[in-house]
């Protein structure tokens, strides 16, 4: 069976970088992007007409099927002739898949929706602890972008790439003293912490992020305001970005960065997306 990724390319043929098209097509809070699938979509829709000839429903289109076809048969237990429409068919087909919810809804008097229906087959998954400071309504959506990839571990770093025999040097362009990782590329490397200390004491932190699992811990747990906690996962969101973005300038134009940029650039961002969206009711604190 093909197996769908959320894109294609020599890197990705090769192994790194793929995020399989199930895991996109969980919501945000599920560690997806909110994609849609549009198979299960489909289907889904479909099951609109399963509903309909299960309830009876009285449109001529039912009454139709239930005179030629079913007569008096019972739906979940017929099975379409062979030479029946294409149609009629794939209704019979999944219908299956969504008899436990048609049949739930019964007894609750509920009407059949495609969006239940898409969710009772996809079968969502549970909720990741950092959903909210990802996808926080602060975070500029390029960063959340690189920030969600990252935390898959998705990103194109060296080692990754050595591993699936893309290229044979794996060592950090930043120091040259490590092989570049997620986790050293931004926690690890001197480099970065140069840039962390800055932001720390830009925003008065008092902290120390070794890891992106222990920062949005921290972030969680923090005892600020909700409006804080949106600032300081912003600032995360685009530390991470600036420093892969630097990553790949120096990789890839031969352009060397100081952490002083990044930590500007970082700020610019975070201020313009904050002060565009600041809230219209906010403590003097926060607007501090
Ligand atoms: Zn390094």
């Amino acid at each position: 069976m093909c197996k769908a990724f959320l894109w294609s390319g020599q890197a990705s043929l090769a192994g790194p970088g793929r995020i399989a098209w199930n895991s996109v097509c969980q919501s945000k809070k599920a560690s997806g992007l909110g994609f849609k699938n549009s198979l299960i979509w489909i289907i889904a829709a479909i099951g609109k007409h399963v509903w309909a000839v299960a309830e009876k429903k009285d449109n001529l289109w039912v009454k139709w099927f239930h005179h030629d076809y079913l007569k008096q048969e019972d739906w979940w237990n017929y099975s379409a002739p062979i030479n029946s429409s294409w149609y009629w068919r794939k209704i019979d087909e999944v219908k299956g898949k969504l008899r436990s919810l048609i049949e739930r809804l019964h007894v609750h008097k509920e009407d059949y929706h495609i969006s239940k229906g898409y969710v009772y087959i996809h079968s969502p998954l549970d909720k990741v602890y950092w959903g909210k400071e990802v996808w926080g309504r602060l975070n500029t959506p390029k960063h959340s972008f690189i920030l969600w990839l990252a935390i898959h571990n998705r990103l194109n770093t060296k080692d990754r790439l050595k591993r699936h025999g893309v290229i044979d040097q794996s060592d950090c362009l930043f120091c040259g003293e490590a092989e570049e990782s997620c986790e050293h590329l931004f926690f690890n490397c001197h480099f970065s912490l140069n840039c962390y200390q800055q932001i720390l004491q830009w925003l008065n932190w008092r902290t120390k992020l070794t890891t992106l699992k222990k920062v949005i811990r921290w972030i969680e747990r923090a005892s600020s305001s909700s409006f804080q906690k949106l600032v300081f996962s912003a600032v995360i969101a685009a530390l991470l970005y600036n420093i892969w973005k630097a990553r790949n300038d120096t990789l890839w134009l031969g352009k060397s960065m100081q952490p002083e940029l990044i930590v500007h650039n970082t700020k610019v961002s975070v201020k313009n997306r904050i002060s565009y969206s600041l809230p219209k009711k906010i403590s003097q604190q926060d607007r501090n």
